[in-house]
């Protein structure tokens, strides 16, 4: 294999059907089962932030894990002038990143605390996410490009994959030899704050990584700034779409956007599909991590043939789904990120129930930020307006003959993210997927969870700019930063 495969080394993660890994996870993760961490500025000078502000137990009203201190504008201006490209030889950056993915994995008990505190993780979704982060480290520690131009970078992460793609541009853009200024999603600073602490401890210069949590307006300010080389961005589409004017307004023309946005994800399940198989695809891509991935499935398009008794053992699916709070091991779906998300999804659900819309929805907990995976009829995919960021899945029936009906329905959403199929025809799998535009094509299993270095993941259209997380081509766009000088 090492003949034809570049080398990479996946974390290995953890075997959560083994009951001493499991003690061991307890183990690991019951000190911080109260902890108080403290988010604030991380620069190469002194902070000066905002006053601290509570951080938010999505699942426990009652349990705020920690605070935030807001980066002020004036530690922007800090962090924008003490910043330097990292300017160590490439094997020592890659050494640097190494060592911080050693302290991730040595520091898991804290992070599936934090992942579950702070962003309402289940464990199995916490140990992914643990992975793909000491995936991205790796990964692009063994693939840095040739010298190239080296500057500024800006990334702004989300709060959905608080660890792992806040790390995985972080890591693209030092691995490039960049500077890097790191806004992570005001949902999640916390996490965002450890994970700083330990890419300084492994020997990231401080004036190479500097952190500013804060909200729009922070990163707003490290988007407009011409002192900014580049900027990589994963979020919805409309918060990309204000950087990239922002960017061409304030930035030197050609500065690098690499963005990673929304999607309008659809599965088509055909008659000849096995049912327990496609069954299982669907409440995974669906549901799994409370359907927050923008990977997630979201457009459901099953053949008349079956849909009865497809939808049928859906609904027996997800029937046994538990609901509740992350840290417990018998958790299926946690809750969903915060009272706005809470509002919308909710208001989506409702106004489908009102409709008589509804197939099948849950019970669900008192206290947090809890939303029933629910099943929703609708007739095509163009019936949704926008992406709904939440355990909801819509499905739409489809006959034999208008396949290629639902294909250009799918293509019109204008996103291109994820796309999943289930047949058995070979024939239709090939007609299928070089029709559909999409950046993740998965054909006879799940749509999320894609693997760095296997899966390079990213999207077409309203999905994204690319190039893909996790791919070959990723690093090379990091390597056209190019510091603009300011003259007064
Ligand atoms: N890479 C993730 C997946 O394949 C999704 C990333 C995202 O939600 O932004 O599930």
């Amino acid at each position: 294999t090492e003949l034809f495969l570049p080398e990479r080394r996946n974390s290995i993660g953890f075997d959560l059907r083994d009951l001493p890994t499991l003690d061991r996870i307890e183990m690991a993760r019951t000190p911080f089962a109260t902890y108080q961490w403290q988010s604030a500025p991380l620069l190469a000078g002194e902070a000066a932030p905002e006053a601290p502000q509570p951080v938010a137990n999505p699942a426990l009203p009652g349990d705020a894990p920690g605070t935030v201190a807001c980066a002020s504008a004036q530690d922007v201006e800090t962090a924008l002038s003490l910043a330097q490209p990292w300017d160590a030889p490439a094997e020592e950056r890659a050494a640097t990143l190494n060592r911080a993915a050693d302290l991730y994995e040595r520091q898991f008990g804290e992070i599936f605390a934090l992942l579950s505190r702070e962003a309402g993780k289940s464990l199995p979704d916490a140990v992914a996410e643990l992975r793909e982060a000491v995936d991205f480290l790796r990964y692009y520690s063994a693939h840095i490009p040739d010298a190239a131009p080296t500057g500024l970078f800006t990334c702004i992460s989300p709060w959905n994959f608080p660890l792992a793609i806040f790390t995985g541009q972080i890591a693209a853009a030092l691995a490039t030899g960049n500077a890097v200024l790191a806004k992570p999603a005001e949902q999640t600073p916390l996490i965002a704050h450890r994970a700083v602490q330990l890419l300084h401890e492994a020997g990231v210069p401080r004036t190479a990584l500097q952190l500013l949590p804060g909200f729009g307006n922070v990163g707003a300010a490290l988007t407009s700034d011409p002192r900014v080389g580049g900027v990589a961005f994963t979020g919805s589409t409309e918060t990309a779409l204000k950087i990239r004017a922002a960017m061409a307004d304030n930035l030197r023309p050609g500065a690098p956007l690499i963005a990673e946005t929304g999607g309008l994800n659809a599965m088509i399940v055909d008659s000849t599909a096995l049912p327990e198989q496609a069954v299982q695809a669907i409440v995974e891509s669906a549901f799994q991590s409370a359907g927050q991935r923008c990977s997630a499935l979201r457009c459901l398009y099953v053949q008349e043939d079956i849909a009865d008794d497809l939808l049928t053992m859906l609904k027996g699916a997800m029937e046994v789904l538990r609901l509740g709070d992350p840290w417990q091991l018998t958790t299926d779906v946690g809750p969903v990120i915060d009272l706005e998300a809470l509002t919308d999804i909710t208001n989506h659900i409702d106004r489908a129930r009102a409709e008589g819309r509804v197939l099948k929805e849950l019970p669900v907990p008192q206290g947090g930020t809890f939303v029933s995976p629910t099943l929703i009829k609708i007739d095509s995919i163009t019936d949704l307006e926008k992406e709904i960021f939440g355990p909801v899945l819509h499905v739409a029936r489809f006959r034999a003959g208008d396949l290629d009906r639902v294909i250009d329905e799918i293509n019109t959403t204008g996103y291109g993210l994820t796309f999943g199929l289930q047949t058995r025809i070979d024939d239709r799998v090939q007609h299928v997927t070089e029709r559909v535009h999409a950046g993740n094509i998965y054909v006879n299993r799940n749509q999320i969870g894609a693997i760095v270095g296997s899966q390079p993941f990213g999207g077409e259209g309203l999905s994204g700019t690319g190039p893909k997380a996790g791919g070959p081509n990723y690093l090379p766009r990091f390597a056209a930063a190019d510091r603009q000088e300011v003259t007064a």
